[in-house]
């Protein structure tokens, strides 16, 4: 069986990339994030293994460890609590287990200052500098936090919606006035599903 991870819809902000680590088909709910490989796939695959002010990358990643693991989950949970507030999601499935409000803004406001970036001076010239000694993991953890504290908060945040289609736990952001689904898959099925309860025989 393939370990590869699912990733499903790859031109979604990175928040949004992260929230739909955790996604659903007709067998039921899957998560992406759930081995410290998995993890170093999908930072591999959005390009945070190279993110930073600094642009160290994380070598080959290989100092991603458990710890790593727990704390991109605890931030995803956060960043998922919180889109179900600001979008009003109502999905069983998408919102089960879902921590209180606060606790979650309290683990995105841990991540997005972990690391934070100060200004310092260089020979005379300012530069913006990580913390020292920060490692790689944590910075990619803190510059995702802060971006997912924007994107929950401004534009285009007030656009992030919950897709609605039978099933989905996947979020979006509403990037056209007509787009109402994660997916096309997602619009196909929703319609599908239409079509089905205008049919229905009633009694
Ligand atoms: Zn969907």
């Amino acid at each position: 069986m393939s370990d590869e991870i699912a990733d499903l819809v790859p031109a979604e902000p990175l928040p949004v990339r992260l929230m739909n680590t955790v996604w659903a088909d007709r067998h039921g709910v899957h998560d992406d994030l759930t081995s410290v490989d998995r993890l170093r796939q999908w930072l591999e695959r959005t390009g945070l293994d190279r993110t930073g002010l600094e642009r160290t990358g994380l070598d080959g990643a290989s100092q991603l460890g458990p710890q790593d693991l727990a704390a991109f989950r605890r931030l995803r949970a956060a960043a998922r609590r919180i889109a179900a507030h600001v979008t009003a999601d109502d999905r069983p499935a998408a919102t089960a287990g879902g921590a209180d409000l606060a606790a979650a803004m309290a683990d995105l406001n841990a991540d997005t200052t972990a690391c934070a970036p100060t200004l310092v001076l260089d020979g005379g010239d300012l530069a913006l500098r990580w913390r020292p000694g920060a490692r790689p993991a944590d910075r990619a953890r803190s510059e995702l936090a802060l971006e997912t504290a924007q994107l929950l908060t401004g534009e285009p945040g007030g656009l992030l919606r919950a897709c609605h289609a039978p099933g989905c736990v996947l979020y979006f952001v509403k990037d056209h006035p007509r787009r109402e689904w994660c997916s096309a898959g997602c619009g196909n099925r929703a319609r599908v599903a239409r079509h089905y309860e205008k049919h229905r025989p009633r009694d």
